[in-house]
């Protein structure tokens, strides 16, 4: 915060910024406790086909619940997880968590071979050693079939080492394991070198999905991704679809997949099986 009223400007330490510290140290120390004492759990956003409206997927999303604080966004304690290291055994247990959910419902009949389960990996895992060997324990252990799985990166993750990222992709892909590539438009990257990675699928941001149907909408933007990807084989999900005339727009523009609000918001298991049940979104 102070940071941001530029260079030369100083201000006092006062009770906000003692507040803001407390509150980080204090979330930083729970952090370490909160998979044993059970406070994690995952939410699942459907993603949706839009050329019939049925549930193609579902986003692994986590939440913590904080015995003082309630539901604490992941937009607050990833990145204190990412700082500590406490990122690489809270992501495997989301890994773990999200496969074993996948297996009970696969169980229960609910779930088709093109059915995708997407969690979301950040580059501080992306980045670790032991990332393949811990995720085919996950997946042993689970006797889960990795051709359900689907990973969700960020442009920085790649940028940050084209080379490794590379390298680990393929082996992902060797194990039939799919790739998304989250939050497309707000790194660095250029969609001229998309094609050196086997990426499958492209998650454009929700920042370019929000204005459409506003006076800022830019639609050839939406457009020239949808086509470029799709010259490329890799298939487009929109981020953060709330309305109806959203949905109109991009369905016209030959987008493949939706995720958002106007759907569903993010929900836990029980309602998930619902939604799975129900089938037909839109
Ligand atoms: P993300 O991977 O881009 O996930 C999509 C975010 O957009 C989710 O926020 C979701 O609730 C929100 N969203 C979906 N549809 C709409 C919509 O129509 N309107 C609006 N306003 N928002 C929508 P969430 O669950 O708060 O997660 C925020 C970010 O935290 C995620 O962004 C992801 O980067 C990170 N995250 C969440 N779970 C995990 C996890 O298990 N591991 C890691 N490494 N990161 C995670
Ligand atoms: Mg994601
Ligand atoms: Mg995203
Ligand atoms: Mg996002």
């Amino acid at each position: 915060k102070a940071k941001s009223q530029g260079r030369g400007c100083y201000r006092f330490f006062d009770g906000t910024m003692h507040n803001d510290a407390h509150r980080r140290f204090q979330l930083e120390n729970d952090l370490r406790l909160a998979i044993e004492n059970n406070h994690f759990l995952l939410n699942y956003q459907p993603i949706i086909e839009l050329q019939d409206g049925s549930v193609m997927g579902f986003e692994a999303l986590l939440r913590w619940h904080h015995p003082e604080h309630g539901i604490i966004s992941p937009a607050e304690f990833i990145p204190i997880a990412e700082d500590t290291g406490l990122i690489i055994p809270i992501g495997l247990w989301v890994l773990d968590q999200a496969v074993k959910q996948l297996n009970l419902w696969q169980k229960k009949g609910l779930i088709t071979p093109q059915f995708r389960m997407s969690v979301n990996l950040s580059v501080k895992q992306f980045t670790q050693p032991y990332l393949i060997e811990e995720i085919d324990r996950i997946l042993v252990k689970n006797n889960f079939q990795s051709s359900y799985l689907k990973l969700e990166i960020t442009e920085t993750a790649i940028v940050e080492n084209p080379e490794a990222a590379r390298q680990l992709l393929q082996q992902l892909t060797h194990r039939n394991i799919h790739l998304s590539l989250d939050d497309f438009g707000t790194g660095y990257s250029s969609l001229s070198y998309l094609h050196r990675f086997p990426v499958n699928t492209l998650k454009i941001d929700r920042s370019f999905i929000t204005c459409i149907g506003t006076p800022n909408e830019n639609l050839q933007i939406v457009d020239a991704i949808i086509t470029l990807a799709h010259q490329l084989k890799i298939n487009v999900v929109a981020e953060g679809i709330e309305t109806a005339e959203q949905l109109a727009k991009l369905r016209s523009l030959g987008c493949d997949q939706g995720q958002g609000y106007y759907f569903s918001k993010p929900v836990e298991s029980m309602m998930a099986e619902d939604l799975l049940k129900q089938r037909i979104l839109c």
